[in-house]
């Protein structure tokens, strides 16, 4: 990963915590408590939480929804970065990919997921592939998805929820 790891800085911890709020929301409303938040520049452009229960849509993931709400990013000549309080799955790090983000933030890990190294097998096809910095905040992401399976037993995405948080206990 050394080629697309990146280390994090103030800002990201700021937005970090924009996107914390928005996986609060997400656990009030009866989502995964995952928020994301899409910035150019210094600029907040969307911020999002999963619509998954809500919409009964099983691809509205809160990076998809927040990349939705973004607009459009083509002539974008801010850097763009992607927050997110866990490790994007496969659909997200390739939507942020196609969708020019130059930047990927996430606090949690996510083992159940697919292996981000694979943005480095993707980049030797000549895709410019975004920069990649976790673990920003990891603590406060982890705390809020252990509070999610303390209190939503009947939630149809609690047996992933429980397999992703056996890396944390
Ligand atoms: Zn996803």
């Amino acid at each position: 990963m050394d080629s697309i790891i990146q280390l994090m800085s103030a800002k990201d911890v700021k937005w970090m915590k924009e996107s914390l709020k928005q996986a609060e929301n997400a656990m009030n409303d009866g989502e995964i408590p995952i928020g994301s938040v899409v910035v150019a520049g210094d600029e907040k452009i969307s911020e999002a939480y999963p619509r998954t229960n809500r919409d009964k849509t099983t691809s509205e993931h809160a990076e998809v929804v927040a990349i939705r709400k973004a607009g459009n990013l083509w002539n974008e000549e801010r850097e763009l970065t992607l927050y997110t309080t866990l490790q994007p799955c496969i659909m997200c790090l390739a939507t942020a990919i196609r969708c020019g983000f130059d930047r990927i933030v996430y606090a949690a890990e996510a083992e159940n997921e697919v292996n981000l190294e694979v943005a480095k097998e993707i980049e030797r096809y000549g895709t410019e592939v975004p920069k990649i910095t976790g673990g920003v905040k990891e603590e406060e992401s982890v705390s809020l998805f252990k509070e999610f399976l303390k209190n939503q037993m009947e939630h149809f995405a609690y047996e992933y929820v429980e397999e992703l948080m056996q890396a944390y206990n």
